[in-house]
Order: structure tokens, then C-alpha cells, then sequence
């Protein structure tokens, strides 16, 4: 173990982060409508064009962490007690080795927040690249096994989040 000489992390761009996603906070009802649209492109399945659009309109809403450590930081941050913190990094992690067990690139975690009746929400999603040979078929199977993993390896309740996608597939 050589931690003791490992320069400590700099997380100060979460911060600023946390701080850009706040001052343009999007209410649920926008947050929702958003999610409609994606599931109206893809018309009950999953497509391209559906998670660029999702990306591209969540993005003054979205904090994209690279690893485990930087999305803990993130949900320390924000407050969150230390079981829930916990909970989620190993329901992320489950959907994240899926992605990797299956063939599909795990980017990263991404946590989207929003106003909910002035109720500061945190949403977390995983961030996943398919094969660019895959067809939609393929996709849509392995974005449901991502969706359900924390479920099947876990144990765990899926998230809203979770839900919406593995119905969509
Ligand atoms: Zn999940």
C-alpha cells in the first residue's frame, strides 16, 4: 500500500458543479416532460437518438462523475445520509458491472437533480456506451439487464429510474 503517498483527490469541481446544477434547477414537471419526450422518440423501445436527446436536455440539470468515489463525494455533499449514500453506490455498482459483463462500456455515473415542490431530488444514472455494431435489438435486451441488475445481484428494489427503463424494453 503506498496510499500514504497518493496526493489527496481534488473534488473541488463537484462543488462547482453542485453549485451550477442548483442555480438552474429544473422543476419535476419539466424533468418529467423531458422523460416523456424520450419515451415518445422511442416508442417503447430503446434508440440513439432517444438517450442523445435525454442527454442534451438534462445537461445544464446533470453532473456526469467518471468513478465510485467522485459520485460518493457528490451525494456526501448533498447531504445524504451515510446508509443511503452506501445503498446507491452499490446499486450503481451493480448496473455498472453489468454494462462491462456484458459487453457494453460503463462510462460513468451521473446524478440529475431537480425541484420537487422545494424539495432539492437527486436522480442517479449510470452512463453506458453500446457497440457500435449492436442493432436496436441488442440494445434493448442488454439495457434491460442493466436496468434490472441491482434487483437480480443485489437484492435490491430498482429505482424510478430503473422501472421506466427496464418497461421500456
Ligand atoms: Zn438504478
Amino acid at each position: 500500500m503506498k496510499e500514504n503517498f497518493e496526493k489527496r483527490p481534488d473534488f473541488s469541481w463537484i462543488d462547482k458543479e453542485i453549485n451550477r446544477v442548483i442555480n438552474n434547477i429544473i422543476s419535476k414537471k419539466d424533468l418529467d416532460d423531458i422523460y416523456n419526450k424520450v419515451q415518445g422518440l422511442e416508442n417503447g423501445g430503446f434508440s440513439a437518438e432517444g438517450m442523445t436527446y435525454f442527454l442534451e436536455k438534462t445537461k445544464n440539470s446533470r453532473i456526469d462523475l467518471n468513478n465510485l468515489a467522485e459520485f460518493k463525494y457528490a451525494l456526501e455533499k448533498l447531504s445524504y445520509p451515510k446508509d443511503y449514500v452506501a445503498q446507491y453506490l452499490s446499486h450503481e455498482n451493480a448496473h455498472a458491472n453489468t454494462s462491462d459483463s456484458i459487453g457494453a462500456k460503463h462510462l460513468g455515473y451521473s446524478i440529475i437533480i431537480f425541484n420537487d415542490n422545494g424539495d432539492l431530488i437527486v436522480r442517479q444514472i449510470t452512463r453506458t456506451e453500446f457497440p457500435a455494431n449492436w442493432s436496436d435489438k441488442d440494445i434493448a435486451i442488454a439495457s434491460e439487464k442493466i436496468a434490472t441488475a441491482p434487483e437480480l445481484y443485489e437484492g435490491q428494489k430498482l429505482s424510478e429510474g430503473d422501472n421506466e427503463m427496464a418497461k421500456r424494453c
